[in-house]
Order: structure tokens, then C-alpha cells, then sequence
């Protein structure tokens, strides 16, 4: 089956919450287009001689709040349309978590794997070379997403620190801590989701030592979420998965050993004492958590009606489509939004912004005390939003967000 638009997606929530708000048309309209949005070309010199062309993009969505906010992805399946949805539900996001910052999101057509790290750096470089003059700590500042690395956060930060003409650290997030990182960015949105997970589990009556989870991709957030969750929690991790494939056990499998076996062989599959599993099976296994941690689309119709899990964590974004979405909520199961659930990022994002502004830095444990601070007032937000309009979690985001951010566009008078 076709996979949805990703924007189309967004949109549809957007006017699903728009209808619970009774917003007013002329502020809904407003909300439906990205604020801004550029079309890079990028010509990059390759090892072998030639020169060869990707494409770019960069939205900026809405700036209502505060500068926009939101990472860069390398990906051979980039569209506009992806990433519009995603500087949508950053918008939303950075709303949700009460941070003073807008939404947007960048792209790039392109498959990291094949390239070279000489091809990457002159990619990473020329990408900041076209977008450096609308960019910048007080108007937009990327991040890493999907296949983006610290490293190449240093070296765009590097190239637009030189067409300053001065350092320029705050332009981007997810830098290395020698450079002006944050401690604790590199496992923020696993440990972020950890504690909305906590709060939820908690609310169900469901003991984290004692339960089951399935993880479906594994990289930055579903890594550190996995490790994380075992290693303070004693949960118990029976599936994990990547772009190649899954593995399960029910047992249990230690999440950084399965990551010394993907550093090593270049994937999770046939880690020792384990059994296959495909990427679409591990959805539907019979587990009390669900991470869902790769791409978007993954939770369907088609396959919703068998998910089992009694809580869906949503740390990639937009895994769930809107129809996929009723039935999860029909069925009972808690869906913990990417909206929320994976905002972890960004708030640490925002706090890297802090310290890179302040020139002082915070040690991790602070972080860590921040972020939960930040993540225990957003999940309780949230309910109390869902009880208020009795709507999902999803829905009860997005009523908090759209509303937070209405509030400051009237309040600038733009509507
Ligand atoms: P990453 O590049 O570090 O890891 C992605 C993982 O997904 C890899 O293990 C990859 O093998 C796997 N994957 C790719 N295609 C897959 C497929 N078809 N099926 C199963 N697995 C697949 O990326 P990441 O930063 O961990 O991001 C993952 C998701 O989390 C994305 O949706 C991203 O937007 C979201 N997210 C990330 C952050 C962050 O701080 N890294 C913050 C918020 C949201």
C-alpha cells in the first residue's frame, strides 16, 4: 500500500485539532503554510572527480514563539513534503514543550552511506554556504536527524562561524562537546522518552521492571532509549531493529552489546543468540511497550489493528497515520505522541542554545534534572488537555501547542 504524505499527515492533525480548538479560520489558515521555505542546489566535488548535484531544502514554519528549530536529515527518500511535515510538528513540539522557540527542518537528498567522509564534509559545507544568511541563533538553528552526525554539525557550524567572521556556536545544536555541545544531547531524546514512558507506565499501573519492549530502529533515539530503559529500569528488551532487518529473544537482549555488534558488522541481524524478526513483525509482537524509533508511516490500518503493545512510544516522528491512530485508541492502547514522547531533543537542543549564549556550561546530571522537569510538566499538560477536551494524547498535544502558539501570534498582532 502507499505510504501517506507526510504533510498531508500533519495537516490532517493540525485540522483535527483545529475543529476541538474552534479556531478561528483565518488563524487555521495561517498554520497550514510554512512560514518560509528554500530550494538548494548543492554541487559537490566527488573523489573521483566528477561534480554531482543534490538537492536541499530548509523550512521554516512558524516563528510566532521564538527563532526556528529543527534538524537536518541526509536521506536518499527526502521530499519537500517530509520535510514540511517535520517543521510542522516542530512548531508543535517546541509549543508543547514550553521552550521560546518556532519550528522548521532541513533536508537533503543524498545517501550518507555512499558517500565518502571527505564527500560528506563538502556536502554538509556547501549546504550552510546556500542557506547561511536566513539561518543563525536568533532567526533559525539546525540540529541533527535521520543520518546526521555531531561531526557534521561541527563542520557546518565551522562554515558558518567563517562567513561571520567569528565563532558562532550558538547557530547549531548537537555540536560535539568540544565545540559547544551539551552534555547529555547525544542520548536526550531516548532519555526524554524514557521519563514520559516512566510517567505513563506509572499512570497504568504497568512496573517497568517487569516489562517487555520491542524497539524498532536503532540509532541515536532508539539506542539510548533501549539502554536506557534497561539499564535503570531492568526492563526487559526482547526485539530490537534496523534498516536491514530485526532481532528477537525473549529473554532479553542487551541493547549495548546488540550496538557493539552493529558498530562492528554494520547491523543488529544476527546478533548471537538471536532470533530474525522483520521490521514489520516486531511492530506486532506481543510486548508491553512499542518504540517506535525509525521512520514515518510505519503504523498503518493495515497493521494497527494488530499492534498489542499497551503503550506506543513514538520517538521517530510521525510513525502513526490519522487512521492508524483511531484504532490504537479504540483499542485502549496508550500512544505516547512524537510530538512529546521524542521532544527530548529539542529541549536539550535549547539548553545547548542556553550555555553556548551564557558561555557556561552545566554538567550532565543538571541536564538531566532539567529535562525531566521539562518533560513531567509537558506529559502533564497533555492529560490534562486530553481529559479537558476528552481527546487523545495526540489530539491533547496538539490542542496545547496550536493554542500556545495562537496566543503569541495575536499577541504580536499578526492575527
Ligand atoms: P539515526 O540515523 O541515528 O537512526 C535511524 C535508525 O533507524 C537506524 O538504526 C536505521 O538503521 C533505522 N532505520 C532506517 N530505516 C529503517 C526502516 N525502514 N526500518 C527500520 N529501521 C530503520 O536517526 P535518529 O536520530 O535516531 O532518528 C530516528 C527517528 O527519531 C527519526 O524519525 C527522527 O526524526 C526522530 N527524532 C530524532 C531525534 C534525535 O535527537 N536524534 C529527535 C527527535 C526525533
Amino acid at each position: 500500500m502507499e505510504k501517506p504524505n507526510p504533510f498531508e499527515v500533519a495537516l490532517r492533525q493540525l485540522d483535527e485539532c483545529a475543529r476541538i480548538l474552534k479556531l478561528d479560520p483565518s488563524v487555521h489558515a495561517m498554520l497550514r503554510l510554512p512560514m518560509r521555505e528554500f530550494h538548494v542546489s548543492l554541487p559537490v566535488r566527488m573523489d573521483n572527480g566528477e561534480m554531482r548535484v543534490f538537492q536541499g531544502f530548509r523550512v521554516q514554519y512558524n516563528d510566532a514563539r521564538g527563532p526556528t528549530k529543527g534538524g537536518i536529515r541526509f536521506h536518499p527518500d527526502e521530499t519537500i513534503d517530509t520535510v514540511r511535515a517535520l517543521a510542522a510538528w516542530m512548531t508543535w513540539k517546541c509549543a508543547v514543550m514550553e521552550i521560546p522557540l518556532g519550528g522548521a527542518k532541513g533536508g537533503v537528498i543524498c545517501n550518507p552511506k555512499e558517500l565518502s567522509t571527505g564527500e560528506l564534509e563538502r556536502l554538509s559545507r556547501i549546504y550552510i554556504d546556500r542557506i547561511w544568511r536566513y539561518i543563525g541563533p536568533e532567526a533559525d538553528v539546525p540540529a541533527p536527524d535521520v543520518y546526521t552526525t555531531p561531526q557534521i554539525m561541527a563542520w557546518m557550524m565551522d562554515e558558518y562561524s567563517k562567513r561571520c567572521g567569528s565563532n558562532q556556536f550558538g547557530v547549531i545544536t548537537g555540536k560535539p562537546l568540544a565545540v559547544g555541545g551539551s552534555a547529555g544531547r547525544d542520548e536526550a531524546t531516548g532519555r526524554g522518552g524514557l521519563y514520559v514512558i516512566r510517567r505513563a507506565a506509572n499512570d497504568l499501573r504497568l512496573d517497568l521492571r517487569r516489562a517487555t519492549v520491542a524497539v524498532q530502529g536503532f540509532g541515536n533515539a532508539g539506542f539510548a532509549l533501549a539502554n536506557l530503559i534497561r539499564g535503570s529500569h531492568g526492563s526487559r528488551v526482547v526485539a530490537i531493529s534496523d534498516s536491514k532487518g530485526g532481532i528477537y529473544n525473549e529473554y532479553g537482549l542487551e541493547p549495548w552489546a546488540v550496538a557493539e555488534h552493529k558498530a562492528a558488522t554494520g547491523s543488529v541481524v544476527e546478533f548471537p543468540n538471536s532470533r530474525p524478526v522483520s521490521n514489520e513483525d516486531l511492530l506486532e509482537l506481543n510486548v508491553d511497550i512499542l518504540v517506535v524509533a525509525a521512520l514515518e508511516n510505519v503504523i498503518t490500518e493495515d497493521n494497527a489493528p494488530r499492534i498489542r503493545a499497551k503503550i506506543v512510544a513514538e520517538l521517530a516522528n510521525g510513525p502513526t497515520t490519522p487512521e492508524a491512530d483511531a484504532v490504537l485508541y479504540r483499542n485502549g492502547m496508550v500512544v505516547l505522541p512524537d510530538i512529546l514522547c521524542n521532544a527530548g531533543g529539542v529541549t536539550v537542543s535549547y539548553f545547548e542554545m542556553v550555555q553556548n549564549a551564557y558561555m557556561y556550561y552545566w554538567d550532565e546530571s543538571a541536564v538531566q534534572q532539567r529535562l525531566d522537569k521539562k518533560m513531567t510538566e509537558a506529559y502533564l499538560s497533555v492529560l490534562d488537555a486530553a481529559r479537558k477536551y476528552s481527546v487523545n494524547m495526540r489530539q491533547a498535544a496538539y490542542a496545547v501547542a496550536v493554542e500556545r502558539v495562537v496566543e503569541a501570534m495575536k499577541t504580536r498582532g499578526w492575527v
